[in-house]
């Protein structure tokens, strides 16, 4: 794991201004836990409101437009998050894939995009069942991250990469510790491959796909773990907090 491990909280489409006080209360625990980092990722509606609140936490956005503006109805570009307040973007989420039917191609503009509006991109990564019991898991996602590096120059500043199963987001189901040590090894070797080996120690990986507070420990002890990307577990302080601490081996919340 990563000297300071990092964790991060995807609120997906929930949240209205009610959530402030979860936001707060992670802040308030944060500002005693340097040892960890930790930001959050509100939906659009609220990261001026979380910004506003926090003092130590990250704040970031859960997508951006690859066009810098213009006449996209309802989207929201790459300046827009970062002038609300955002420091970061996750890029290349399956349920943007799979729901928006995004491609390699547009999540590397998107990637393109987000930097050079000046944020920092936790880039997606992760396979089907279907493509994991094919034991084609490891050559599918080496390929979605080839194809998003393409648009990164400063990977060691500004990439993190999250590892994120389809099959685990949501289900309750995590992948095998085993798996899981695999796959970070594999991205870990790609990363040296193309930025060199630097970099390879300095881009921090997460796992996320069901981490809760009963199983973050072991996850968190692996050796290319250096966080986690965590979606419901992330929604009310107690269970987020539960996870922060295992980060850094304290059971205490
Ligand atoms: C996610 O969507 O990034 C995620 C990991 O969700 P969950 O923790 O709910 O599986």
């Amino acid at each position: 794991m990563a000297e300071r491990p990092y964790i991060v909280g995807n609120w997906k489409m929930n949240g209205t201004r009610a959530m402030l006080t979860e936001a707060r209360a992670i802040d308030r625990a944060a500002q005693r836990l340097m040892k960890v980092e930790v930001a959050l990722a509100p939906p659009f509606t609220l990261i001026h409101a979380v910004h506003k609140e926090v003092e130590q936490i990250g704040v970031g956005a859960q997508d951006c437009h690859a066009a810098k503006d213009g006449a996209f109805t309802g989207d929201v570009s790459a300046a827009m998050v970062a002038d609300a307040g955002a420091k970061f973007v996750i890029l290349g989420h399956s349920e943007r894939r799979q729901g928006h039917g995004e491609s390699d191609a547009l999540v590397a503009a998107k990637i393109g995009a987000a930097l050079s509006a000046g944020l920092r991109v936790i880039l997606c990564c992760g396979e089907s069942l279907e493509t994991r019991d094919a034991g084609r898991a490891e050559a599918f996602v080496l390929g979605q991250l080839r194809s998003a590096f393409a648009h990164v120059d400063d990977a060691a500043e500004k990439l993190t990469v999250a590892y994120e199963p389809i099959w685990a987001i949501g289900t309750g189901r995590t992948a095998g510790l085993d798996d899981i040590a695999a796959m970070h090894a594999a991205i870990r070797g790609l990363i040296g491959e193309t930025f060199g080996e630097e970099a390879a120690g300095q881009v921090r990986i997460l796992y996320g796909g069901s981490v809760k507070p009963e199983n973050a420990r072991e996850i968190l002890a692996l050796e290319d773990v250096d966080g986690a990307l965590v979606g419901g577990a992330s929604l009310t302080a107690e269970n987020f907090l539960g996870i922060v601490h295992a980060a850094i081996g304290d059971d205490a919340v």
